[in-house]
C-alpha cells in the first residue's frame, strides 16, 4: 500500500514512478531509475489505466455532489454541477493515481522478469 501511494515501482518498491509532482502530469520515468523497469510496456498501455481513472472519478464525482447535496440542500441538476467543480482539482490526483495502480495491477498479473 505505502509502494501504491508513493507511487514507486512495483518490482523494486525503491524507484519512483514520476519524477516530478502531480502537477506536472505526466512527468513519468520511461524506466524506473532504481532497477530498470519498463513502465510503458507498449503502445496504448495506459488505455487500461483510463478504466481505473473512469471507476475513481465516477465515485468521487458522486461523494462530491452528495456532499454538495446534503450540505447546501441543491436540486439534484445544480449539485451535480456543483460536483463538478469540485472535482475538478482532484482530476489530476485521479489520473496520477490510476497510472500507478495500473502499473502495479499488471505487474502483479504479468509481471516483466526482464
Ligand atoms: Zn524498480
Amino acid at each position: 500500500m505505502r509502494g501504491i501511494l508513493g507511487a514507486l515501482c512495483p518490482r523494486c518498491r525503491t524507484g519512483k514512478i514520476f519524477r516530478k509532482s502531480v502537477w506536472r502530469f505526466p512527468g513519468m520515468y520511461e524506466r524506473c531509475p532504481a532497477c530498470g523497469l519498463k513502465f510503458e510496456r507498449e503502445d496504448g498501455y495506459f488505455l487500461g489505466a483510463m478504466y481505473i481513472g473512469y471507476g475513481l472519478g465516477v465515485g468521487t464525482l458522486a461523494v462530491l455532489t452528495a456532499l454538495v447535496w446534503e450540505v447546501l440542500r441543491w436540486p439534484l441538476l445544480k449539485s451535480v454541477a456543483g460536483g463538478v467543480v469540485l472535482f475538478l482539482p482532484f482530476a489530476p490526483v485521479l489520473t496520477w493515481m490510476a497510472r500507478v495502480l495500473w502499473i502495479w495491477m499488471d505487474q502483479g498479473i504479468d509481471p516483466d522478469r526482464s
